[in-house]
């Protein structure tokens, strides 16, 4: 099917979106290498919801990031701790203690 007018500002609204989301997530991970935790959650919340609005894939690694729950950026070593149990890859949120567990084979995200 041919796009329309519709669907190619549609996509121009996606590739910004998406752009800003790699910029929320850079900041997101920038303020908590510096220790401000409140900043990084901020960031990765404004990232998920222009996610949302937008109508996006959760960007590739985003889910490793972010915990569902608590919605809060996740960082291996300070407030996550991310384990290879039995093939597979196991991640636990400090703050809620909610664990997230993947198959690291065929795993398609
Ligand atoms: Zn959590």
């Amino acid at each position: 099917m041919r796009p329309n007018r519709f669907d190619k500002a549609k996509a121009r609204r996606q590739n910004i979106a998406r752009e800003r989301i790699v910029m929320l997530l850079d900041m997101a991970r920038s303020s908590a290498l510096a220790g401000e935790m409140d900043l990084a959650d901020r960031y990765a919340q404004l990232a998920r919801k222009m996610g949302m609005r937008y109508s996006l894939r959760m960007l590739r690694g985003f889910n490793l990031v972010f915990c569902r729950r608590c919605l809060r950026y996740l960082v291996p070593g300070k407030n996550a701790r991310f384990r290879t149990i039995g093939g597979r890859l196991s991640r636990q949120c400090l703050g809620c203690g909610a664990v997230y567990r993947m198959p690291l084979k065929d795993r398609r995200k």
